[in-house]
């Protein structure tokens, strides 16, 4: 048990993120395979935390960015099946060995040392292979010679092509059509030859959700699993999982025409209590958020004053009745009534000039995670 020393904490509802795939699944149905996005350490729910109660509704693989994500889960939980979508650079592949991690590719050359490594262990490495489709991020262009290169990927012993894919830059829809079926035409062109993928996909979150005749035959949704939607309009059930709050460290009795904080760039303009929150950029809050950002307490609205420091800021409490020191202050809330009408995800995002996976994203280590 990680032991609780710190009141600024994450506290996330595993069974919010359980429920939320099951509406995913129940969207894609039966025969397309899961394949759910827990890298950025779980979109800042803490891969670790979150990684067990996602394995219960049975994904194909857990998907994460980098292999040092994938290194970090497979010391946890030896058994889970782990797919990393960058790209690993050469050096590092005996750990992919090492770990058995399943690894995206677009070079031969790199396969074939991959398959050596694999070979010299004993053991088969699972790839997937990226297709470019116009995102000019991974991957190699369709070609009539990258079709012979990714063919010959096939026969590397000591590898399984287990899967291609590509990513939608989602641009509108006739630019998602015109990838989608370079990509389709791609797989054709190589299955013709006799080589078949288990796994063929190119579904985010959005697409999952927005355009089921994206899903081919597995899915990677990241930010829908969390109750991020695409907007606030969007009609998908999912709900945020995640809370963030703190409690008051201290309370100050300021004049009017007080500043607070650095350069006292906040000046109380009537006499007030101010509130120390122990919670600053450090933890994943927007710095810029300066005279935009509130925090609830005591069930009222209280605005953040002065500027965001590293660990610390500093709210304008003066209306909150009977307001003492440890009370409980709801930094980011989950839209339920519990959190009292708290910031959500997609507010601070819009307040802070920013989308929701970077708000979530940018969560360090130090807030403390708490499930439930
Ligand atoms: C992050 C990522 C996803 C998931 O994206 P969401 O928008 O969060 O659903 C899927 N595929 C790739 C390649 C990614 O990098």
């Amino acid at each position: 048990m990680v032991r609780t020393l710190r009141d600024t904490q994450l506290v996330i509802n595993l069974n919010k993120i359980k429920k939320n795939i099951e509406i995913v699944k129940d969207i894609i149905g039966p025969d397309v395979a899961f394949m759910p996005v827990i890298k950025a350490n779980g979109y800042g729910h803490g891969a670790l935390g979150i990684a067990p109660a996602i394995m219960e509704t049975k994904p194909a693989y857990l998907a994460v960015a980098t292999l040092s994500e994938a290194v970090e889960l497979k010391e946890a939980y030896p058994d889970y099946p782990v797919f990393v979508m960058g790209h690993t650079p050469d050096k590092y592949l005996p750990y992919v060995v090492e770990y058995g991690i399943a690894i995206t590719v677009f070079e031969l050359k790199q396969v074939e040392l991959l398959g050596r490594l694999a070979c010299d262990a004993g053991k088969t490495v699972t790839v997937h292979v990226k297709v470019d489709t116009g995102f000019h991020r991974l991957g190699k262009t369709p070609s009539p010679a990258y079709a012979d290169e990714v063919c010959a990927m096939f026969d590397v012993d000591g590898v399984y092509v287990e899967g291609i894919f590509s990513h939608l830059a989602l641009t509108n829809e006739e630019e998602n059509d015109r990838q989608y079926d370079m990509f389709c035409d791609f797989i054709e062109e190589i299955e013709q030859r006799g080589y078949d993928f288990k796994y063929k996909h190119i579904a985010d979150s959005i697409a999952t959700v927005d355009y089921p005749q994206y899903h081919m035959n597995m899915v990677r949704p990241g930010a829908i699993i969390y109750g991020m939607k695409r907007n606030e309009a969007a009609t998908v059930p999912v709900e945020p999982a995640l809370v963030f709050k703190t409690a008051i460290s201290q309370l100050h009795e300021i004049k009017a025409g007080e500043g607070v904080s650095y350069d006292y760039l906040w000046k109380a303009e009537r006499d007030s209590i101010v509130a120390t929150l122990p919670f600053g950029y450090a933890d994943g809050y927007p710095r810029n958020l300066r005279d935009k950002g509130y925090v609830i307490i005591g069930g009222m609205k209280c605005p953040i004053v002065g500027v965001i420091c590293m660990d610390q800021c500093i709210a304008d409490v003066t209306d909150v009745p009977n307001v003492e020191a440890g009370m409980e202050a709801i930094i980011y809330g989950d839209g339920s009534e519990a959190s009292q009408g708290a910031m959500t995800i997609a507010e601070a995002a819009s307040l802070a000039g920013s989308n929701k996976n970077e708000i979530i994203a940018r969560f360090l280590e130090r807030p403390q995670r708490v499930y439930i």
